[in-house]
């Protein structure tokens, strides 16, 4: 039977999880077929398998008393190149599904930053959204101690991701601490003043704009006066904006799930300042972002209408930095028409597999989430590395390190892409660089 027949038929129900392994295997075909010990050593069956999926239940108490059940989960999908790696997400939506699609790509993501980290994803259905800060730490607390028994420096890293940012890392590391009466790089993205590595909060956007630098720069162009499209409020799209705004940039969106601005100008520091506050601090909703500056405009969402009118304006780049599937065949029409020129996702998965195909169909550059956003879990690897050496390095490091990082990624995209007959085609390079170091190891490892 065909393996994507039999992983459906196993596993049914499973629509990110499916969609993710579909893209991967259509990817790696041609290497397949120039490995035929690939097949014979059934590494598609193997790698599409977690290692291991714990799940368990996280009660907590609310301000009023009240008792909650949440669920939460940690797959860990493949540890043949290092220790599982990957975030925490905390938001209603949050499955099986969705957290072994994430996991999966995780594997091939780590195994492109060239650090020795294996794949793993995590988290709850629990939605922080409206918490109190002691709600989220009871949750927190609750959360990590059925966690602590399954991850460790050297078993299981994890780090942030939606819904976990560092006041979710600060109370999950303080519980595992206390637990397991030991002070060691469990999470990454800690604060600067306990273990965090400088950058690390800044990582995935920085990242997804030098990498964006690298694809521009094949066409002798530059970020510099390009309009940008930002979706998202969050880490992601925050650092985004900072590295696109300091390479002279003009962006003029960004959107939580409520809705999106638009504002003609572009976005300065100060504005930017603003967001900062408005999402991290006061966790309010881009809505007030119009309020303040009135010259923009919001528009709330509409999930009905089968479009998201923030890909609906002249562009010439768009970063989506918000979720899974925010960019649909419709959307992905739209960026074309308004003459977007280059996709780089810095969110997981956010293109659905019409929206790459009118991106590829169409010749423009377009970067998977896999490549251009794998700045974050980067300077997670070497967050561990400050770690395990107990010092820190400057921030100029570290940044010089993900800039050339993200440089190499870039390279082995094309370089695989190049090699497999598809010159350009980042999604084909990114997959087969990212699957052929992941199961080579495999396979230097026997039958485990
Ligand atoms: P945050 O929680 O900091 O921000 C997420 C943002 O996306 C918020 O503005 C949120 O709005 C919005 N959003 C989330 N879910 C939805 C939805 N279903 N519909 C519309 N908007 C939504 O998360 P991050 O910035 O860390 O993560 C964003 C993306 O980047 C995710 O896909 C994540 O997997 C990916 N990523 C993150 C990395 C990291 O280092 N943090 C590393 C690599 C990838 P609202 O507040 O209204 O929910």
């Amino acid at each position: 039977m065909d393996i994507m027949e039999a992983i459906k038929l196993r596993d049914p129900g499973e629509r990110e999880f499916h969609q993710a392994v579909y893209e991967v295997l259509e990817s790696v075909k041609p290497v397949l077929d120039r490995h035929p010990e690939y097949r014979r050593m059934k590494i598609l069956e193997r790698i599409t398998e977690p290692e291991r999926v714990i799940m368990f239940r996280v009660p907590w108490f609310d301000d009023q008393g009240e008792i909650h059940v949440n669920r939460g989960f940690r797959i860990q999908m493949n540890s043949a190149i290092g220790p599982y790696k990957g975030g925490l997400r905390f938001h209603p939506s949050v499955n099986l599904s969705i957290l072994k699609f994430l996991a999966f790509e995780q594997t091939f993501k780590n195994a492109l930053t060239t650090l020795p980290m294996g794949g793993g994803k995590g988290g709850s259905d629990f939605d922080p959204k409206g918490k109190s800060d002691n709600e989220v730490m009871r949750f927190c607390q609750s959360f990590m101690t059925e966690l602590f028994r399954h991850i460790g420096p050297d078993t299981d890293v994890p780090a942030g991701d939606i819904g976990v940012g560092a006041r979710e890392i600060g109370y999950l590391f303080g519980m595992y601490r206390r637990l397991s009466n030991q002070f060691s790089g469990v999470l990454t993205g800690k604060g600067l003043g306990w273990g965090g590595s400088l950058i690390r909060p800044e990582a995935t956007g920085y990242g997804c704009v030098y990498f964006a630098s690298e694809m521009l720069a094949t066409q002798n162009q530059s970020i510099k006066g390009k309009t940008c499209l930002v979706s998202g409020a969050g880490n992601v799209a925050q650092h985004t904006v900072e590295k696109l705004i300091e390479m002279g940039a003009r962006v003029v969106t960004l959107s939580d799930s409520s809705g999106y601005i638009y504002d003609e100008e572009g976005m300065d520091k100060d504005k930017l300042n603003f967001v900062k506050k408005l999402k991290n601090i006061r966790r309010g909703r881009i809505r007030e972002y119009a309020e303040n500056y009135p010259r923009s405009i919001y528009t709330p969402a509409d999930p009905a209408s089968g479009f998201n009118p923030l890909w609906n304006h002249k562009a010439d780049c768009a970063f989506p930095s918000a979720t899974q599937n925010e960019i649909n065949g419709r959307d992905a029409q739209n960026l074309l028409v308004n003459g977007v020129k280059l996709i780089a996702e810095g969110s997981n998965m956010p293109s659905t597999p019409e929206a790459i195909a009118a991106f590829l169909s169409s010749g423009i550059q377009y970067a998977p989430g896999k490549a251009s956003n794998a700045g974050g879990v980067a300077v997670s690897g070497l967050e561990m590395a400050q770690n395990s050496m107990r010092l820190r390095w400057p921030r100029e490091e570290v940044d010089q390190r993900l800039r050339t990082i993200m440089k190499s990624i870039h390279k082995a995209c094309l370089d695989a892409a190049e090699e497999y007959g598809k010159p350009g085609n980042y999604m084909v390079g990114a997959n087969i660089a990212g699957f052929v170091k992941v199961v080579n190891a495999m396979l230097d490892q026997g039958l485990v």
